[in-house]
């Protein structure tokens, strides 16, 4: 047996049986694991960790499943790259990109949250997955699904980028294209799971998926040698991951892992959809939606589902928010990869983009240690450069050809 003592309101603490629902009867407040921690402090040490498999799992008593790891057996452990260059253009000392662009076999940080999903989906005993995606998710969904044997219905916007959809189809899934923006895809969604027994992993069985996010920050706690980071700027899009990577390092301390923590959590979202850095911004805690507008598909949920809690993360740990514009976004991707050697998607150049502002501004102090979540690989959003990069040079298949350009290049 595992950890997880059962599923708790946020709002009202009213407690559950471990069940694949995800709303508290009473109040409608999005509910959560909660663990047993003494027992887990008991069996979990630092050293018992780094002697197991550099994948997600090594911090398997954190996450919400009862048996033995079934999905995502490859996922996790992604590079904390200390990003030198990029420190050096930005004017401060210490800058880490954890960098989930790699590692993942569909490339971004959903592997992390599918691999518990679908490992508790097959605790509950279901034979079907499904989710909401805005597209890293259907990617996700579709791979570790047919590798875990379950019928896929994946529901994606219409308007995705062409290489996000082709990288679904790819594992034949039952792909739902949805005239309509991430809003309106979840909206249906939500009244699908009502009528199907399916697992929807970011709807009914949310409150575990959820929990997979927090292996991104146990990493970068381990990574930095037990260490957690004066800064940490983390994209958001329902703002699960934001809220995730903060209680990873909560739980971390509570366990007796992490012996001092004093870090402030930033939000990044593009301009043209950011209903979470827009209340950061404001000091409020009310969350307007809005209508997604942006380069950056993968973060473009106007209507966060946990946008409320992401902006008091960012409050009760003294952090802050910023957003980026499109060029902005699209700058801080090719920054990246000029620097770093990391084609990030845009996603990496929103948080890449407010990194940036937020040390223009001091928010973020030059001495400091900070971690910027790079959460997707730029293959998968090639579209969204085309027309902002250099073109090639075109020559003929000799050598006089070549010396003229290389004459060129030179000059
Ligand atoms: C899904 C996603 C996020 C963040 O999602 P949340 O809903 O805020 O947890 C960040 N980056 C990428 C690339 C994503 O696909």
């Amino acid at each position: 047996m595992g950890y997880v003592r059962g599923l708790k309101c946020r709002e009202c603490s009213r407690e559950y049986p471990v069940n694949p629902i995800y709303v508290c009867e009473f109040c409608f407040g999005p509910l959560e694991c909660v663990y047993d921690y003494k027992g887990i402090s008991a069996v979990l040490s630092r050293k018992e960790i780094q002697r197991r498999e550099k994948n997600l799992w090594r911090y398997k008593e954190l996450l919400p499943i009862d048996g033995e790891p079934q999905v995502g057996l490859y996922s996790g452990y992604t590079p904390l790259v200390e990003a030198k260059n990029l420190a050096e253009e930005l004017g401060v000392k210490r800058l880490y990109i954890k960098d989930d662009t790699v590692v993942h076999p569909t490339l971004s940080f959903k592997d992390r949250v599918v691999a518990v999903a679908l490992t508790k989906a097959k605790e509950f005993g279901f034979d079907t997955v499904s989710c909401a995606s805005t597209g890293n998710l259907a990617h996700s969904v579709s791979a570790h699904g047919a590798k875990a044997g379950f019928n896929r219905f994946i529901f994606i916007p219409a308007s995705l980028e062409l290489s996000k959809i082709v990288a679904s189809l790819v594992y034949d899934p039952h792909l739902i294209a949805v005239d309509g923006n991430y809003d309106d895809v979840n909206r249906l969604c939500s009244e699908i799971a009502n009528k199907y027994n399916w697992a929807f992993v970011n709807i009914n069985i949310r409150p575990f998926y959820a929990e997979g996010s927090k292996t991104i920050g146990f990493e970068i706690v381990e990574q930095l040698g037990w260490h957690a980071p004066d800064n940490v700027v983390v994209p958001c899009a329902s703002g699960s991951l934001l809220t995730k990577v903060w209680k990873s390092f909560k739980e971390f301390e509570e366990v007796g892992i992490l012996k001092k923590l004093n870090t402030r959590v930033f939000a990044a979202q593009a301009t043209g959809c950011g209903p979470i850095v827009t209340a950061v911004k404001h000091h409020t805690d009310v969350i307007r939606p809005v209508k997604p507008d942006t380069v950056a598909k993968s973060l473009a949920i106007g209507n966060p589902a946990d946008g409320y809690y992401a902006v008091k993360v960012t409050q009760e740990t003294g952090g802050g928010g910023e957003e980026a514009t499109d060029q902005e976004i699209i700058d801080a991707m090719k920054l990246l990869a000029r620097t770093e050697g990391i084609f990030a998607e845009t996603a990496g150049g929103v948080t890449v983009a407010v990194t940036k502002k937020l040390i223009e501004q001091g928010a973020i102090g030059k001495d400091e240690t900070t971690v910027v979540c790079v959460t997707g690989n730029g293959l998968k959003t090639k579209e969204a450069l085309q027309g902002h990069t250099s073109e090639p040079y075109h020559i003929s298949t000799n050598m006089s050809s070549f010396e003229e350009v290389l004459e060129r290049i030179r000059g």
